[in-house]
C-alpha cells in the first residue's frame, strides 16, 4: 500500500505484512551521541528541523527528551481510544540554541569573548537544552548511578499518533510496518504529538508540518541498516526483520525472551527493544564494604520495563556466569556480537556502494 484512501479504516493504514525493528542493548551503549548525529546529518538539518533530534540519548535517571516526556500523557485510555497528552514546545525538544561564533573567532577580542549560547525561543541565556542534565543520574551517595538511554519513534504496532490524526496523514508501510507521516496530507494540527506516549514526532514551525523517524526507509529499501543502527561503535543495536527466525534480533526477542520494550504500559506495542542493564556496578554497604548488589533498583527498571525486568535481569545474569565459568552461553555470543554483520543480515548492504 503506497498510500490509502483518505477516510481509510484506521486498520487499513495500521496494515503491514512484515515488521522491521530493533535492538538495543544498555549495557553496551557509552552515550557518545554517534547514533544521534548520524541521524541529525541525514534527516534534521532543513530549515525549521534545527531542534529535532529523531534520534536522541539522554541520561536515566533524568528529565529525558523531550522534557518529561514520560510526564505528558498521550496514548490510549482503557477502552483503547487515543488520548491527548501535552505537546511538547520548542524549549522542550532541546531549543535550537545561536552562538557567537563570529565574535569570538573573528572579532578580534582575544580571549576576553568566550562561545555563548543564546536561547533561539527568549533570545536570552537558554533554560533547557538537549542533554542539559547529561550524566547527572541518581541514587544516593556513594551509590550513584546512572545508564543511557537512546530513543526514537518505536514504529508501534498499535500507533495512536496514526488513529489520533483526522487527515490520515500517518500510515504503516505494508512492506516493512516502518510509520511514515505523508508531508502532504499533514494539516500541522498536532493531534499525533499530543498522541504519542514517547513523544517522538516534533514540529517544524517553519513548513508549519509534523515530522518524525522514518526508520531511514530510502536505505532499508536497499537492504541498508539506518544510520542510527549502523554507525554505533558500540555494537549496542541489531536491526532486521522481526519475523525472521534465523535472525539474532529473533533469538534474543522470542527464543532467549531477553528484550524487552520501553513502557509496554501504554499499549502501543513498540518495534524497538532493550536489553535492560543488568548492573555491572556494585554498590557499597553502610561499612563502606563491596556488595553483590547492583545499584540499580529493581523499581527503577520496573518502571521503565514493566515487571518482566525482573526475570529478564535474572536470566542474563546467570548466561553472564555461564560465562564467566567456561560454559557456552547463545545469549552472551548474540550481545557481543563478534560478527558486525550478524547483527543486521538482510540490511549489511553498504551505503556507499551503488545498488546492484
Ligand atoms: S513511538 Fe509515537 S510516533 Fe512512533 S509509532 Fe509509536 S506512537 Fe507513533
Ligand atoms: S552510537 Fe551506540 S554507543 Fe553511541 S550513544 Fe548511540 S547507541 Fe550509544
Amino acid at each position: 500500500m503506497a498510500f490509502a484512501p483518505r477516510g481509510a479504516p484506521k486498520e487499513e493504514l495500521l496494515r503491514h505484512t512484515r515488521q522491521v525493528g530493533n535492538i538495543i542493548d544498555l549495557n553496551k551503549c557509552m552515550g557518545c551521541q554517534t547514533c544521534t548525529a548520524a541521524c541529525k546529518s541525514l534527516w534534521t538539518s532543513r530549515e525549521g528541523t534545527e531542534h529535532m533530534r529523531w534520534m536522541n540519548v539522554s541520561t536515566y535517571p533524568g528529565a529525558g527528551y523531550p522534557r518529561d516526556y514520560e510526564k505528558m500523557g498521550g496514548g490510549y485510555a482503557p477502552d483503547k481510544t487515543p488520548t491527548p497528552g501535552k505537546l511538547t514546545t520548542l524549549t522542550d525538544v532541546g531549543d535550537n540554541f545561536k552562538f557567537n561564533h563570529a565574535d569570538v573567532y573573528y572579532g578580534g577580542h582575544g580571549q576576553k569573548v568566550h562561545l555563548k549560547p543564546t536561547s533561539a525561543v527568549t533570545g536570552e541565556d537558554p533554560v533547557w537544552g538537549y542533554n542539559w542534565d547529561e550524566d547527572e543520574g541518581g541514587g544516593d551517595w556513594p551509590n550513584g548511578y546512572y545508564f543511557y538511554l537512546p530513543r526514537k519513534c518505536y514504529h508501534c504496532a498499535d500507533a495512536p499518533c496514526l488513529k489520533a490524526c483526522t487527515h490520515n496523514a500517518l500510515y504503516k508501510r505494508e512492506q516493512d510496518g516502518i510509520v511514515v507521516l505523508d508531508q502532504e496530507r499533514c494539516n500541522g494540527d498536532r493531534l499525533c504529538v499530543e498522541a504519542c506516549p514517547y513523544k517522538a514526532i516534533y514540529y517544524n514551525p517553519v513548513s508549519q508540518k509534523s515530522e518524525k523517524c522514518v526508520m531511514c526507509c530510502p536505505r532499508v529499501e536497499q537492504g541498508i541498516a539506518p544510520a542510527c543502527d549502523r554507525q554505533c561503535p558500540g555494537r549496542t543495536r541489531l536491526f532486521g526483520y522481526l519475523d525472521d527466525p534465523d535472525s539474532d534480533l529473533y533469538k534474543l526477542i522470542h527464543v532467549h525472551k531477553v528484550a524487552l520494550p520501553l513502557h509496554p504500559e501504554y499499549g502501543t506495542e513498540p518495534n524497538v527493544f532493550y536489553i535492560p542493564p543488568f548492573d555491572t556496578t556494585h554498590a557499597f554497604a553502610e561499612d563502606g564494604s563491596i556488595t553483590d548488589e547492583g545499584r540499580i533498583e529493581a523499581e527503577v527498571l520496573i518502571n521503565l520495563f514493566g515487571p518482566d525486568v525482573v526475570p529478564v535481569i535474572a536470566r542474563l545474569k546467570a548466561e553472564r556466569s555461564k560465562r564467566q565459568n567456561g560454559k557456552p552461553s547463545e545469549v552472551m555470543d548474540l550481545l557481543i556480537g563478534r560478527n558486525f554483520w550478524d547483527r543486521f543480515k538482510d540490511f549489511s548492504n553498504d551505503p556507499l556502494q551503488e545498488a546492484v
